[in-house]
């Protein structure tokens, strides 16, 4: 029996991803949508066989409560709407699926993670990095020492966005500009990869004066983050150059290259041994898989299984707690402690 999944909002990411992954898996499907576009939600139930009485505008979205055949909601709206739309699903029992980033402040992160407590459902962030194979290969050659003590992290995610006039430029719909969209896969995948959180960050920020396209979010954030091990990563994100997706983590006796590492698909894995005097160059195929398939998959197996999904809400809510440092450092011009993590608010 596959779960049954309500989407929210029929954007790129929606219409180009989940919605053909959704059709693949075996573990979970399609059964209601929610858009405020009735003749484009028209056309995509039929083209995936969506009944007429599953299809919800935004006013009706309460009412998903009284659809049995609806177990999780997947929201993919703009982020400054992820808190709403979550609290909102939440009460009309359903389990959350919610796009990255988590929403746009801690207190926000915190109510999602409350109304899912309170209504005794799941609540997972889609980080679907951290259910890709190649991300997940990088972590076990980490974590099993595979080249020795890691020193350092490189990590860059960055594009050329145009349209000022899309959401992501606008701070109360996106939250932040590069930063909470791309530059959050270096943060999430380097918490992810090394299984530890960063006691002090500090950073610097940059938008091109004039630029229509940063007036109200930044285009460019350049941070360092110190690790209790003593990892130091370097990491940089930008909606203002060419395409580049990549990490290297430079360890005792070997790196390990992630080029690129966060794009749908093609991402290459690279190590490089200390052998004697000469390096040992290996690339490793670990498959390409589907990581929207992968992530939805994994959150099915947690409610037919009741377990508590690897990226839970608090997972998120570490991310904005971070990026809140990253700002403030920029803003303030000096480096800026966070404070440890307690092991009962560790999340996995
Ligand atoms: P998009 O602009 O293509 O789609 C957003 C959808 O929200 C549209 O259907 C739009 O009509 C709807 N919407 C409802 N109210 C709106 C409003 N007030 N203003 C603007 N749009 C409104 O965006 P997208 O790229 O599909 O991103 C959606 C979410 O998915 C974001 O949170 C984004 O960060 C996330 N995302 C994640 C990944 C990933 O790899 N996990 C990739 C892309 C986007």
């Amino acid at each position: 029996q596959r779960v049954g999944f309500a989407v929210v909002g029929l954007g790129h990411l929606t219409l180009d991803e989940i919605l053909p992954a959704l059709s693949m898996s075996k573990k979970s499907k399609l059964v209601a949508l929610v858009s405020g576009s009735p003749e484009k939600m028209k056309k995509v139930a039929e083209q995936y066989g969506v009944r007429k009485e599953y299809c919800y505008s935004y006013a009706d979205y309460d009412k998903l409560r009284d659809n049995k055949d609806v177990q999780v909601i997947y929201i993919v709206l703009p982020n400054g709407m992820h808190a709403e739309y979550t609290i909102r699903g939440a009460q009309a029992g359903k389990h959350i699926l919610c796009e990255k980033p988590m929403a746009n402040s801690l207190a926000e992160c915190q109510a999602m993670i409350d109304a899912c407590k309170q209504a005794n459902v799941k609540l997972m962030i889609a980080y679907r990095i951290q259910y890709e194979p190649h991300n997940r290969k990088v972590r076990e050659m980490v974590q099993t020492n595979q080249f020795g003590k890691v020193k350092s992290i490189i990590a860059n995610n960055g594009q050329n966005s145009d349209n000022p006039k899309h959401w992501r430029f606008n701070k109360a719909l996106a939250g932040g500009g590069s930063l909470p969209d791309v530059g959050l896969y270096c943060l999430n995948t380097i918490r992810f990869v090394l299984a530890e959180e960063p006691t002090e960050v500090s950073a610097f920020i940059h938008s091109t004066p004039g630029d229509p396209r940063f007036t109200e979010v930044e285009e460019q954030v350049n941070w360092l983050m110190k690790f209790p091990s003593g990892v130091q990563a370097s990491c940089a994100t930008s909606y203002g150059h060419h395409d580049d997706k990549s990490y290297r983590v430079l360890a005792d006796t070997g790196w390990i290259k992630m080029d690129p590492a966060f794009p749908y698909q093609g991402l290459k894995l690279m190590t490089s041994q200390a052998q004697g005097k000469q390096n040992l160059i290996t690339e490793h195929d670990m498959g390409q898989k589907n990581h929207f398939m992968s992530e939805m998959d994994h959150f099915s197996t947690c409610v037919t299984g009741n377990k508590t999904p690897f990226t839970p809400g608090e997972e998120g809510l570490q991310d904005q707690r971070i990026m809140d440092a990253i700002y403030q450092s920029a803003r303030e011009g000096k480096p800026v402690k966070l404070a440890k993590i307690d092991k009962k608010d560790a999340f996995r």
